[in-house]
């Protein structure tokens, strides 16, 4: 499986304090953003999806306006409610996988010893 890459195209990095790490007290940390990442992809899987799925309801009703007039919805309805709601559903996934980041996961990752800590440890 490819890596989505989406977490600088929805909000771009936080600005955080490294903090060090607890077992070498080297500052040489680094955030690893696993939920931020995953739930960043997945909302926009999910927002994209979704966006489609209203634009293609709102279609079947334009199909009573006639052929021309659904086509031309369909068009700019997937386009346009495929892109806002992906970007919506990015940017939601990533503020949540980003709390889960930081109040689940082992979200540091010692570059010298190589442990696994959470923020609030
Ligand atoms: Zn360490």
């Amino acid at each position: 499986m490819h890596e989505v890459l989406l977490d600088d195209e929805c909000g771009g990095e936080l600005i955080e304090l490294t903090p060090r790490c607890p077992k070498c007290r080297s500052p040489r940390v680094e955030s690893r953003h696993l939920a931020r990442r995953f739930g960043g992809a997945i909302g926009a899987i999910v927002g994209t999806t979704g966006g489609v799925a209203a634009a293609l309801a709102g279609a079947e009703i334009g199909f009573l306006g006639g052929p021309i007039g659904a086509l031309l919805g369909v068009t700019a309805g997937v386009v346009i409610d495929g892109i806002v709601g992906g970007a919506a559903g990015c940017a939601a996934g990533s503020r949540l996988g980003d709390g889960i980041d930081r109040n689940i996961l082992h979200n540091r990752l010692c570059r010298d010893c190589g442990h696994a800590f959470s923020d609030r440890a």
